[in-house]
């Protein structure tokens, strides 16, 4: 395919070009939308499995243009990861839970904790805890309602290292929780060196539990969580069936469409009410 630009041919394959194209306009559109507040952010519930009451939730970002209407996180993330906006991303949805959940505590209907997704770029800023301190600090939120949640490939890359900075984060309160857990490499070695609360079974595990290879595999999950003194998270939880599953195997809690999908802070607020109730 060849187009005509004054007297030069610009050769070029169709669909990478349009795939650049595509980029740099969500690209743009996130530079604009970060001006004019455009990120909003949703709450998962995470609920225990014996009682079926609230223990916490997921804040995920939700980005809502006016002319493109809403971008999924599994579009605009990964290129928000390589244009580094993720950063600036993450704040504003940290500084936004951090907001949303000290109101809901003041209203006295919550009293656990918000878990925030870190990216790679963020978990790796040299001052990261300075950072959150100070979002802490403005939204006047002690860090005990905080778990942060962090991928395997974020905390493999440099254990080491990695091993420094949650130590910084745990000793302020904050809980840490390895996310999506078994989709990377995790060595165990440094799975026990690392000072974490929780480990999230991802949704890929909990979808294979209705064939026995599948379900053997969520249980030694648990059991590896269990061994290292870890909360375990199911994700992705849809069916009744699944529970059933997931508490004969000792999974303590579930988030999933079973019980809610992500909901607006004003839903969220509803749902905290009905809680209460219950
Ligand atoms: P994640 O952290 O693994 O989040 C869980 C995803 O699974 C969410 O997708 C959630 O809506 C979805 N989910 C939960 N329960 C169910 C279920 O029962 N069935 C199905 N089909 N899906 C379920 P979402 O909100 O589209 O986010 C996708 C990914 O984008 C997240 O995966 C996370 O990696 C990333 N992400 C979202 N918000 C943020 C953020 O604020 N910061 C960063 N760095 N990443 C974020
Ligand atoms: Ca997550
Ligand atoms: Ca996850
Ligand atoms: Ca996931």
């Amino acid at each position: 395919h060849a187009k005509q630009k004054g007297n030069h041919y610009l050769f070029f394959n169709d669909s990478m070009n349009e795939q650049a194209v595509k980029r740099l306009q969500i690209e743009n559109l996130m530079r604009y939308g970060l001006k004019e507040d455009h990120f909003v952010v949703y709450y998962q519930p995470k609920m225990d499995i014996k009682t079926g009451e609230l223990v916490g939730m997921e804040a995920l970002v939700r980005f809502i243009t006016p002319k493109k209407g809403i971008i999924s996180p599994g579009v605009f993330i990964p290129i928000a990861e390589e244009t580094g906006q993720i950063i600036e991303i993450g704040e504003v949805v940290l500084d936004k839970a951090c907001k949303d959940v000290k109101n809901w505590i003041d209203q006295d209907l919550f009293n656990g904790r918000v878990a925030v997704n870190l990216s790679a770029k963020q978990f790796s800023l040299p001052d990261l805890t300075t950072r959150i301190d100070v979002i802490l600090q403005k939204n006047q939120l002690p860090s005990y309602f905080l778990e942060l949640e962090i991928t395997e490939g974020t905390v493999m890359d440099d254990p080491q290292e990695a091993i420094a900075i949650m130590r910084s984060l745990s000793a302020r309160g904050i809980h840490l929780a390895i996310d999506d857990f078994g989709t990377g490499y995790s060595s165990l070695a440094y799975l026990k060196q690392f000072p974490l609360n929780t480990l999230k079974v991802d949704k890929a595990f909990v979808d294979d539990m209705n064939t026995d290879r599948g379900r053997n595999m969520v249980d030694s999950i648990v059991t590896i969580a269990h061994n290292l003194d870890l909360h375990v998270v199911a994700e992705g939880v849809e069916q009744a069936e699944q529970l059933v599953l997931l508490e004969e195997l000792n999974c303590q809690t579930i988030q999933g469409y079973y019980y809610s999908k992500p909901l607006s802070p004003e839903e969220f607020s509803e749902f905290l009410r009905g809680q209460k109730q219950r």
